[in-house]
């Protein structure tokens, strides 16, 4: 049986952010025939509607209040909550990113759904969706299925890969007006502080060179960058480095930091711990630099480098330049 697809599109700064396509290929997937409708919020998501019908999006539905251009909790749920009532979807998506992560339980508490979160595939077998996600730490994956009701899930990035662009398409489109009562949105984004350094964006990015406690120092992390500007990736590190003050814990990946998942990671005098695993052992090749040949993080890679990721890195650095 066909089914009603919704997908929340995650925009930041104005771009779609990937994972909203990859929920898009995922909705495709699961729809088999049934509508594949996107959910697009602020005054800039009638740019991103191109984009969406042209990796699968059937229908648009815009809501271009200017107070949703920021995520607030508040406005986002109450909007969010209006469009599915609207759509009656019979699957909703969205990224396992702080939008989706914030929004979801509570959209899924308030409408009294199940909630699948932090899933890394997903597929249709014998007529059920089965989704896949990891548990113990990354150490083992579980399959769930939604027995009955709507189903509601989050979608880790960089797993479901997007689909081909097909310029052919586009979507149906229809604006949706919402109002929200005084007082119902109890937080207010006054300004956004960027870091100088914010680059490719950590938890999307295809590569990730990330550095522990033997990078020594603040400075040690500056071949780590050279080599993640070479192969335009993004610096990310262990909770090692950035409670050695190193870095700054936007950067930390792990149980307790961001999950990625990327098609590259290099791990640069980082051991291993079962913590930091977590937030990496399912990338799709793992390169590990480190002086002890014991090091744990040489049990989860592809590729192990024993050596002093001081001259590694520079080597490697060197190397890609020429490719
Ligand atoms: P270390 O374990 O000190 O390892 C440094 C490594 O660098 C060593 O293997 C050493 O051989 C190598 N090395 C030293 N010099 C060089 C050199 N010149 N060249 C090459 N290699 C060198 N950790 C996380 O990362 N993320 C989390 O989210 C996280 N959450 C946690 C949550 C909880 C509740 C707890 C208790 C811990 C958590 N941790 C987390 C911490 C985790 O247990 C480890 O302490 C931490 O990951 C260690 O960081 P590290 O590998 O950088 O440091």
């Amino acid at each position: 049986m066909s089914k009603n697809v919704l997908v929340l599109a995650d925009i930041r700064d104005g771009e779609l952010r990937n994972v909203t396509l990859e929920s898009l290929a995922a909705a495709t997937r699961v729809a088999d025939g049934g509508a594949v409708t996107a959910a697009v919020f602020g005054s800039k998501g009638k740019e991103t509607v191109e984009k969406l019908s042209h990796h699968g999006a059937d229908k648009v539905v815009l809501v271009p209040n200017p107070k949703l251009d920021q995520y607030t909790t508040d406005a986002y749920f109450q909007t969010f909550k209006q469009v599915i009532e609207k759509v009656s979807p019979e699957v909703i998506l969205t990224g396992h990113t702080a939008v989706g992560r914030d929004v979801s339980p509570r959209i899924a508490a308030r409408l009294g759904l199940g909630l699948v979160s932090d899933c890394t595939e997903v597929e249709r077998k014998e007529g059920k969706i089965v989704f896949t996600r990891p548990i113990y730490a990354g150490k083992a994956f579980v399959k769930k299925a939604v027995r009955e009701g709507t189903v509601f899930a989050t979608l880790r990035p960089n797993n479901i890969p997007a689909l081909e662009a097909d310029t052919s398409r586009s979507a149906v489109v229809e604006e949706l007006e919402v109002e929200f009562a005084e007082d119902s949105i109890r937080t207010l984004v006054k300004e956004v502080v960027r870091k100088a350094s914010e680059g490719v964006d950590l938890s999307e990015a295809r590569v990730v060179v990330s550095g522990g406690r033997g990078v020594k120092s603040a400075e040690g992390f500056q071949p780590l960058e050279e080599l993640a500007g070479v192969l335009g990736g993004a610096v990310g590190a262990s909770r090692g480095a950035c409670d050695a003050d190193y870095c700054d814990y936007s950067l930390q990946i792990g149980q307790t930091g961001k999950v990625v998942t990327p098609d590259l990671y290099i791990a640069c005098g980082i051991s291993g711990a079962i913590q930091h695993l977590a937030g990496m052992s399912n990338s799709k090749v793992i390169v590990a630099i480190n002086k002890d040949p014991e090091a744990n993080i040489f049990n989860v890679a592809d590729y192990g480098i024993v050596g002093d990721l001081f001259e590694v890195v520079p080597m490697l650095t060197e190397e890609f330049k020429k490719v």
